[in-house]
């Protein structure tokens, strides 16, 4: 019997490497500029060989085989398929006035319409040349793995996802002072902490179910409950056990220590972070993924949210992103490895996926190189998602996971970012546009 079973699990397997699969063919792509993610610089006049999903060769001049596809994109720019560290799939919020309406997607959308919602948004990512996300919650309970199981399985289109399951948190999850009878809602969307012990158990719970990396919210802000250090202690000496990183949501300087002090892997947000909460993340190795928004996307978000246009606006705007670029600089400085993530869930005209690069236009505002920016997106997004030297590069080797952008992403990276011409996923077309 378990043999039978174990010969029709094989079975099931090669299957499914088939249709995530079908390339069997070679293509060689015709670079005029290339990123590379190692060395943080441009190399011009490259040539990138993909074999059966994987970069075969990359160099100046290859040989190319018998039968393959001769892909040019001597006028434009090759990088890894960018990443974003932070995202959330399943979660969509129309910009509207008044208290988080957070609360109100769980409330009013089925797991199936999040689940489909999520493919869309999803697909929207391939579109913008995201190959890869990492999704860190408010996705319900585990939709975010049914969603990752479904890409893997070739159902639906999308990024490979690394998902978090239910965020770790304390009483009410986010959701701002919900009535009592609704308490069901956050513990549907959040794993509510109730004392030591049963953070250990969480993080196994959300292992079980298939959690890539533990989400935790050491603020709940905009809610006022924190973990304690001891819990967010007990989450991170239980997630090493099982080799997974833990990654706190922290919005303000005691916050962002005490996850710090706790031993987590990573800081979401960073709001106000203080020097020295700085200079102990740079000591323990503790990387940020600072969610920045450009000048122009924040006067977009204060109209939507509050009608405010003009200087009024362009002054609430300052006092948000100035500190925001402020604190980018002086982690670079002290030496805090940054990491790209949009945390865009929002609802507009744009595609998600295209408005999460809004975050890389950011850094450039904060006054970081365009070859440094293009890092924190690729490079050490792989780096976090143990997955460094696999993708994030192209390299020999390496997944041939690519896209590839009008022009000169260097030089002209506003126009250019926004101009994807091809992305490829595991050595498959899954975007192209119709320019030439
Ligand atoms: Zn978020």
């Amino acid at each position: 019997m378990i043999r039978w079973f174990l010969s029709v699990v094989t079975l099931l397997i090669s299957i499914n490497a088939i249709a995530q699969n079908p390339v069997g063919k070679r293509v060689l792509i015709r670079a005029g500029n290339v990123y590379n993610s190692a060395k943080s610089s441009f190399e011009k006049n490259q040539e990138i060989l993909i074999d059966n999903g994987i970069i075969a060769e990359i160099g100046s001049k290859i040989s190319v085989p018998p039968g393959t596809e001769v892909i040019d994109m001597s006028k434009h720019t090759v990088t890894p398929g960018l990443i974003d560290a932070h995202t959330h799939l399943l979660l969509h919020m129309p910009y509207s006035k008044g208290p988080s309406p957070m609360v109100v997607d769980p409330m009013v959308h089925s797991e199936a319409e999040r689940v489909l919602r999520g493919a869309y948004i999803g697909r929207t990512y391939l579109n913008a040349g995201f190959t890869t996300v990492r999704d860190l919650g408010n996705s319900g309970l585990f939709f975010d793995v049914t969603l990752k199981n479904a890409i893997n399985k070739g159902y639906v289109d999308g990024p490979r996802m690394f998902v978090s399951g239910p965020i770790l948190s304390a009483v009410g999850g986010q959701f701002l002072e919900l009535p009592h009878h609704l308490g069901s809602v956050a513990t549907q969307e959040y794993r509510i902490i109730k004392s030591v012990e049963d953070a250990r158990l969480a993080v196994k719970e959300n292992l079980n179910s298939g959690a890539d990396v533990i989400k935790i919210c050491s603020d709940n802000s905009p809610n006022q409950f924190l973990l304690t250090i001891d819990e967010m202690k007990a989450i991170v000496e239980t997630a090493h056990q099982y080799g997974k990183k833990v990654t706190a949501h922290a919005t303000f300087d005691q916050s962002i220590r005490n996850a710090v002090l706790a031993g987590v892997d990573g800081i979401e947000h960073g709001y106000g972070v203080s020097d020295s909460t700085l200079t102990l993340m740079a000591q323990k190795h503790v990387y940020l993924v600072p969610t920045p928004v450009s000048f122009q996307e924040g006067l977009n978000r204060v109209k939507l949210l509050n009608g405010i246009t003009g200087k009024t606006a362009e002054g609430i705007v300052n006092d948000f992103v100035l500190p925001n670029r402020i604190a980018i600089q002086k982690a670079i400085q002290k030496g805090v490895k940054i990491v790209a993530g949009s945390d865009y869930y929002n609802e507009t005209d744009e595609p998600v996926g295209k408005q999460a690069k809004d975050m890389l236009v950011a850094y450039t505002e904060a006054g970081v190189k365009v070859a440094d920016v293009l890092r924190f997106a690729t490079y050490n997004s792989s780096q976090i998602l143990g997955m460094e030297g696999v993708i994030g590069v192209l390299k020999k080797g390496a997944k041939a996971d690519i896209s590839i952008f009008g022009g000169d992403l260097e030089q002209d990276f506003l126009k250019s970012l926004y101009d994807v011409r091809l992305v490829i996923k595991n050595g498959v077309v899954v975007f192209r546009s119709d320019k030439d």
